[in-house]
């Protein structure tokens, strides 16, 4: 039996784990959940799955649950320090990292420096800090498997692969709802057409990165520090039926494709269950219904946030900290309504212009040029 903790068991892959972990009752238990303004959920979640520990972004909301809950609450923490003790227990067999954006940063960090096996959906922290989190997760001892579909899919093609024989990673993307349009036919786009994915339910945030493609961007600065792999051997795939979820290409020419249907639940099961390969959760391909599938190069002249991330990534140090700080800034505005879908890119474009990044990789200097970066950010929407 495996203890699990989820960091943001709210949210949609959240959600989606505890479906995981609740098929499995006889290989999985929760131990720990953390949430952020839901505590009405989050109760929901304590009556049904029992967790030793729970842990509520405010003490408004540790003081609901407990009045609530009464006797019958688990131990109760809040606030970010809360959440990093519930990341760092010991009890849990793993930490799936599934808060949104660079929230998740310390609690992440936490249970990597505790040493655990820690399920990373959470991309952003690799984003902003990717070479910190590797060189922590290797000085505690922490094994960190993605659960990101597109890693997830790399992950399983490099299963005892030498990683010398790879020539590149292809990372695939659906194109999101606005795939084949132009920059100008992008420029009336409202969120709520932005929201609507054609192929996968997900957490507002992360709809509107894979409307820009800038979720794509941040999945390639992932795909760098979780697999070695310089920026010139990762490339993007539009690929809009979403049945292959990356590919390795290795040098005799010859490629493995991960393949599945779309849902979360699939990643979710392999990373909780690795090595081992559980029942399915997902249902398997139907092959000859499948039609056929297609593959073209994505437009970065109306979607400009992947080469951003390219960018960002080639500059280095605090640059993909600052792009991923506007980025989470402007698409808040974007969702508000305060700023066209067009403006994404040209506003987190003006920030990284105005940024001399810093080479030093530490949680400091990550930490300012993410405060930096939002400052200006809110500067440039007011513009
Ligand atoms: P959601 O917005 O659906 O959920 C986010 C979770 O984080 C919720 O539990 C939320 O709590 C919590 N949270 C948000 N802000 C804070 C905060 N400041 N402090 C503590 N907790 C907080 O996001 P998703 O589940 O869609 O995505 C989560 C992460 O996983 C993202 O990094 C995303 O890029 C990544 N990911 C998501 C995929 C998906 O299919 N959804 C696929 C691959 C990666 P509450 O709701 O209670 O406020």
């Amino acid at each position: 039996m495996k203890n699990i903790t989820i960091l943001g068991s709210t949210g949609s892959i959240g959600k989606s784990s505890l479906e995981v972990i609740s098929r499995f009752p006889e290989k999985f238990k929760v131990w720990g959940l953390t949430a952020g303004r839901n505590v009405h959920l989050l109760i929901g979640q304590i009556q049904q799955f029992k967790p030793k520990v729970v842990a509520a972004s405010s003490e408004e909301s540790y003081k609901e649950i407990k009045k609530i809950l009464g006797a019958k609450a688990p131990e109760v923490f809040f606030g970010v320090e809360g959440i990093c003790e519930i990341a760092r227990m010991q009890e849990p067999d793993i930490v799936i990292s599934s808060i949104m954006g660079a929230a998740g940063l310390l609690p992440t960090l936490s249970a990597i420096k505790a040493g655990k096996r820690v399920a990373i959906a959470n991309k952003e922290p690799f984003v902003i800090a990717g070479a910190l989190m590797k060189s922590e997760a290797k000085r505690y001892g922490a094994v960190i498997l993605p659960v990101d579909s597109e890693h997830s899919a790399i992950f399983q093609c490099l299963d005892g692969c030498d990683k010398n024989s790879i020539s590149r990673i292809i990372l695939t993307a659906s194109g999101g709802p606005f795939n084949g349009r132009s920059h100008a036919e992008l420029s009336s786009v409202t969120p709520e057409e932005a929201l609507k994915h054609p192929k996968w339910v997900m957490g507002r945030k992360i709809t509107i990165d894979s409307a820009t493609l800038m979720n794509k961007g941040l999945e390639v600065i992932e795909a760098h520090h979780l697999f070695d792999m310089p920026a010139e051997r990762i490339e993007v795939l539009i690929h809009p039926q979403s049945i292959i979820h990356s590919i390795v290409e290795f040098r005799d020419g010859s490629s493995l494709a991960q393949m599945s249907n779309p849902d979360m639940k699939g990643p979710i099961a392999y990373a909780l269950s690795y090595p081992e390969r559980l029942e399915p959760v997902v249902n398997p391909l139907n092959w000859p219904a499948l039609g056929s599938l297609t593959f073209s190069s994505p437009d970065t002249k109306a979607f400009p946030c992947l080469a951003l991330a390219y960018e960002a990534l080639a500059a280095g140090g605090t640059m993909p900290a600052v792009l991923n700080a506007a980025n989470e800034i402007a698409v808040q505005a974007f969702l508000d309504n305060t700023i066209g879908f067009n403006k994404i890119p040209q506003i987190i474009k003006a920030v990284m212009s105005s940024h001399k990044p810093h080479s030093a990789l530490s949680l400091e200097a990550t930490t300012e040029a993410d405060v930096w970066a939002r400052k200006n950010t809110l500067k440039e929407l007011v513009k």
